[in-house]
């Protein structure tokens, strides 16, 4: 729909002109002003497709008008159309001209011309837009385009120095890395690039590996592996071997470890190889191997404890010595196994001593899980890690030393029985000397009291009696030197026959029945004994020997009451026992008095005499007769030896 500006100080003119247009343009907007002003702000409003512009106006004629217009960027391309009653003035119509009109029409007006022309002149505006817009179209592409380039410029340019950085930065990595860097071309095998470290580890130049292929370089021992594993690279495009031997050119081994990758580099395939020298690492789990192999078969049990003291490891012969499984004890104190042998003020101490990093030593009683306990030569020592100067482990080195606990007890023990036999010998001295004087100073007394001339010999029955027993108790202490001396070297002869043991035991009661006799004492036979005639194949005088021994001691121990004496026939034995109701034997003695020299008696308070040898006489012969010997004593009541020999 057309849109037609027309301004005019003539209300009039007004009138007939959109009367005119009206007629011509029915559809047409028609706008009207009635001063300079008005008309530019309309024109500013409506953006009309031709404005009709009188000249001659108050204030501001119409070229002013038109020039305000024309220098407007918006309105500019407002087609101008001058209507002046001037007709045929020349400089008017130049005027209008210069300021920019586009047409010029004379008043009257010819309508026809005029419609023509407000015709010709929307063309001139439609075409005028078209070419606006399309230049305006024009520029915003330009623009676009001119941005668009620029971006792609300083992308480019970034690409470029990004390019250049990464590749500097790649060359940077490539010769400064710490691993041997190899790149080959996968078609031809040769060798493209290799690094300063790789260079330096093999000993050969740059310029010698370049356009080798790496196996004809001469420092892979196995070759054939090399090219395995090669082919393996060009299928899967990737390829490691973990311990590959290669000699340098100096022809020192180096164990090497190899990864190989292909890739793309500027759309050129490439395989890159990666040489990692592992001699040292090898060396280093090599020695760690043979450490952890002897901490963990070594003959010494071993406890790895956290810095808490949280058992982290344990060795074989911990296993084996105190019979825990590894989960039993993880997570654990060793404490656990030491009940209460270190006092409290002892663990403490010992910790104290350990976090300083002072090594602790002693001998620790420990518990297995059978409860059984033995004792272990402990060290304790800290673990420090170097990197910070703190403690991350305590180490425990045991060494059982039951056996030699043992040893030493066992040594104490002979010392002291050494000491004890030395100290029973010199008492022995003393008994002997006292035995023997005794029995020697009775005879030769008695002897010489015989030979006196003035010899009442009333008393020469009594004297000779004296001197017989004190010569009888000499041949026996004698004959107990001998026998002792004689199983000391084992050259006591055990003689066998067959006898009767009643009449053995009748005899030695009826022989000693006198002498128990002397002293107030009777001596019977057990009437609990056999009756029956028991015979046995043994040896009968070390039979008698032993029995009469006990009766002897019997009646020497006691001051009154019945001594008895019998046997009894159980199970494969014969059981003897000799009883009295003498002083009897404080308990401790019960075994000691078995063995030589031994007396209850001490050396000061000697009253009954004796040797202290016919109890260990008697214990090695019913042994030797395939016997034992024991008693049942108490203090006061009296005492029953009891031995058996085989029935
Ligand atoms: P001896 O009798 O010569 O001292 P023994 O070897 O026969 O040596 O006895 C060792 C010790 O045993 C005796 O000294 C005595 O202390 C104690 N003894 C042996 N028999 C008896 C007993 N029947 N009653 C009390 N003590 C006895």
């Amino acid at each position: 729909m057309e849109r037609i500006l027309a301004i005019d100080d003539n209300r009039d003119n007004l009138i007939s002109l959109r009367a005119i247009i009206k007629d011509a343009f029915p559809d047409a907007y028609i706008d009207t002003a009635l001063n300079g002003t008005d008309g530019i702000r309309l024109a500013k409003e409506k953006d009309p497709d031709v404005i009709l512009l009188d000249i001659l106006m108050p204030e501001i004629d119409g070229f002013e008008v038109c020039r305000q217009l024309k220098q407007d960027s918006y309105l500019r391309d407002i087609p101008v159309v001058f209507l002046t009653a001037i007709k045929q003035n020349k400089e008017s119509r130049i005027e209008a001209l210069e300021v920019g009109a586009e047409a010029f029409l004379s008043k009257p007006i010819d309508v026809p011309e005029l419609t023509a022309q407000i015709r010709a002149m929307i063309k001139i505006k439609e075409s005028n837009k078209q070419k606006r817009d399309e230049k305006e179209h024009l520029a915003l592409l330009v623009a676009e385009r001119t941005h668009e380039l620029e971006k792609s410029h300083s992308e480019m340019l970034k690409l470029v120095e990004e390019l250049k950085s990464s590749e500097m930065r790649y060359r940077r990595l490539f010769e400064s890395a710490t691993d041997g860097i190899l790149i080959i071309n996968p078609e031809t095998e040769e060798i493209i690039d290799a690094n300063q470290f790789l260079i330096d580890l093999l000993g050969y130049s740059h310029d010698y590996l370049i356009g080798r292929k790496f196996w004809d370089v001469g420092a892979l021992m196995n070759v054939l592996a090399c090219r395995v594993a090669f082919a393996k690279l060009k299928k899967k495009g990737y390829t490691r071997l973990d311990d590959l031997q290669i000699k340098s050119f100096n022809g020192k081994i180096i164990h090497v470890e190899l990864v190989s990758n292909i890739y793309f580099a500027d759309k050129v395939k490439v395989v890159q190889c990666n040489i990692r020298d592992i001699s040292a690492r090898k060396k280093a789990e090599e020695q760690v191997w043979t450490l952890g192999k002897a901490i963990e078969q070594g003959p010494s049990s071993i406890i790895i404890t956290n810095q808490k003291g949280e058992i982290e490891f344990v060795n074989k012969k911990f296993i084996s010595n105190t019979q825990y499984h590894f989960k039993e004890v993880k997570g654990k104190y060793p404490r656990i196994f030491n009940p209460g042998h270190l006092s409290e003020k002892n663990y403490e101490d010992l910790w104290k001593k350990i976090q300083k990093g002072i090594t602790w030593r002693g001998e620790v009683q420990n518990r297995r899980k059978d409860k059984t306990m033995y004792w272990e030569d402990t060290i304790i020592s800290a673990l420090i890690n170097p990197e910070n100067n703190t403690i991350c482990n305590y180490v425990l080195i045991m060494n059982d030393m039951t056996e030699k606990k043992q040893m030493l007890d066992d040594l104490i023990a002979a010392k002291e029985k050494a000491e004890e036999s030395d100290r029973l010998k010199s008492a022995f001295l003393a008994n002997i000397s006292h035995e023997i004087r005794t029995p020697l100073n009775c005879i030769i007394g008695f002897s010489d009291l015989l030979l006196d001339p003035k010899f009442d010999t009333d008393k020469k029955v009594e004297f000779a009696q004296m001197i017989n027993s004190s010569g009888t108790n000499m041949l026996s202490m004698i004959n107990d030197i001998l026998d002792i001396s004689k199983i000391e070297a084992g050259q006591l002869a055990i003689k066998n026959d067959v006898f009767s043991v009643n009449r053995l035991v009748s005899n030695v009661q009826k022989e000693y029945s006198y002498k128990a006799a002397e002293k107030g004492l009777t001596l019977g036979l057990d009437f609990l004994s056999p009756t029956k005639e028991i015979y046995i194949n043994s040896d009968a005088s070390k039979l008698k020997q032993i029995l009469v021994n006990l009766v002897a001691n019997a009646i020497k121990f006691s001051k009154d009451g019945h001594i008895e004496i019998g046997f009894k026939a159980k199970e494969n034995v014969l059981e003897f026992h000799v009883k009295d109701a003498g002083i009897g034997i404080p308990k401790e003695y019960h075994e000691k008095i078995f063995d030589r020299f031994r007396q209850v008696e001490s050396d000061y308070t000697r009253e009954y005499g004796g040797n202290g040898l016919g109890l260990a006489i008697s214990k090695s012969i019913v042994e030797m007769l395939g016997g034992k010997i024991w008693l049942d004593s108490e203090v006061g009541l009296g005492s029953v030896f009891y031995f058996t020999i085989p029935g």
